[in-house]
């Protein structure tokens, strides 16, 4: 008997990881007891515009199970840059290239700008499967630090003459970054256009939070400073603010790469599904978007401060919180009695106490910041955030029995 061919994984997708948050996903999948859901970033079913959208869908006629047009249906299209035209700069149609969801517009960008071996700077922490793709395209990623006002950027040429070449890519979230919810300076983001011209990088400008802005004050979009500029790789997504399932989202580069990006998509999937685009473009051009946005922010902005509250509340200071503008996601670093724990091995007692989140390594290049972890605020009410918190603090005073935890509601 010959034996069976053994199928060699090519060299390039060795690294691939697959994702820390989409297995966590499927260990949730799994529980059949109650469990407040911190840890996926998506807006929750009851906020979004279900009724729209299914009459959007049922609304379509003739030519909505067809092929479309590999950059976008254009009725699509125009809808965009009329939305990027009323919140950020003009941009022009041989820009655009509507995506199926952020992740392919990530994965264009990695996949388009750089090479096997070459270096690619991330935010240190930053979105796990905008580091895979990284990875899954052989590049070398760094983590950079960041604080309470994004990527340090004046501490990038040291990082770079550390490295000992310049990166092909640098890799930002730049407003209320997933999984730290901070925003980049105005500042930050001009010297960064400046260091990206001195390396020639790309700058990959992962947005898709933008929009959802509760308080704070705009700050100008790397488009908005330099519009145009052939150096920023712009991502965008529908999915947080309507419905991530429908996996609409949408790239503005420079038209040279979109062509190249155009032919890139018609090897992956040939165009976005045609239907979704369709139902996109009719809330769109319904006026639906901005009112339901509106709807939106003052739901976040409680959520957020219910969380914050609660935290204080349950931890004092033995956690802190990141403070963030709009977006999803609270930071939380747990400090001084509390700063031994490591996250990952909290999740199993988390989880056993009816609270899910993701452990900060998960958004790390290295396995580090072991007693940070991410929760997303936007998924639950005020009462169950206050639940959640309790069930955390719980299973921290396990992890941790002589912490001093303040007595915390009931228990499971
Ligand atoms: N980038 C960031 C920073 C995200 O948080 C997400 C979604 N979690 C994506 C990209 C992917 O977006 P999509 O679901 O539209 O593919």
């Amino acid at each position: 008997m010959t034996p069976a061919p053994t199928l060699a994984f090519p060299r390039s997708q060795r690294q691939l990881l697959g994702s820390v948050i989409d297995s966590s996903t499927s260990l949730l999948a799994e529980q059949t007891h109650d469990i407040v859901r911190f840890a996926m970033g998506a807006p929750n079913e009851d906020l979004m515009p279900i009724a729209a959208l299914d009459d959007a869908f049922a609304s379509q006629r003739s030519g909505r199970f067809d092929y479309g047009d590999s950059a976008g249906e254009p009725r699509l299209r125009e809808q965009i840059l009329r939305l990027v035209g009323e919140t950020e700069v003009a941009t022009t149609d041989d820009r655009l290239l509507v995506t199926t969801g952020g992740m392919q517009g990530l994965d264009l960008a990695f996949k388009l700008c750089v090479d096997p071996g070459d270096l690619v700077i991330v935010e240190a922490p930053t979105y796990t499967n905008g580091n895979a793709t990284a990875l899954s395209y052989g590049a070398e990623v760094i983590g950079a630090p960041t604080d309470a006002h994004g990527l340090i950027v004046d501490g990038l040429p040291e990082i770079v003459a550390r490295a000992g070449r310049t990166p092909k890519a640098i890799y930002t979230i730049p407003n209320f970054q997933n999984p730290m919810g901070v925003t980049l300076t105005r500042e930050r983001r001009v010297r960064l256009l400046e260091l990206a011209e001195r390396w020639g990088a790309m700058i990959i400008e992962d947005d898709p939070y933008g929009l959802l802005r509760f308080g704070g004050e705009h700050v100008a979009s790397f488009a908005e400073i330099a519009p145009g500029h052939p150096l920023v790789f712009q991502v965008r997504t529908f999915s947080k603010t309507i419905a991530p399932g429908l996996r609409v989202g949408w790239i503005d580069v420079d038209p040279e790469l979109r062509q190249l990006a155009i032919s890139a998509k018609q090897a992956m999937d040939t165009c976005t599904g045609v239907p979704a685009q369709n139902a996109v473009a009719m809330f769109l051009e319904n006026g639906h978007l901005a009112p339901h946005i509106e709807r939106l922010k003052p739901i976040y902005r409680e959520r957020k401060i219910a969380m914050r509250r609660e935290l204080e509340r349950a931890f004092g200071d033995r956690a802190v919180a990141t403070d963030p503008d709009g977006g999803f996601f609270l930071w939380v670093t747990f400090a001084g009695a509390l700063e031994s724990i490591d996250t990952e091995a909290l999740f199993t007692d988390a989880l056993a106490e009816g609270v899910a989140y993701i452990p900060g390594p998960a958004f790390t290049t290295d396995g580090s910041m072991r007693n940070s972890l991410r929760l997303c605020f936007a998924t639950s009410s005020p009462e169950r955030i206050a639940e959640g918190v309790d069930r955390l603090a719980r299973a921290a005073a396990l992890a941790v029995p002589g912490a001093g935890l303040p007595t915390v509601g009931g228990s499971s």
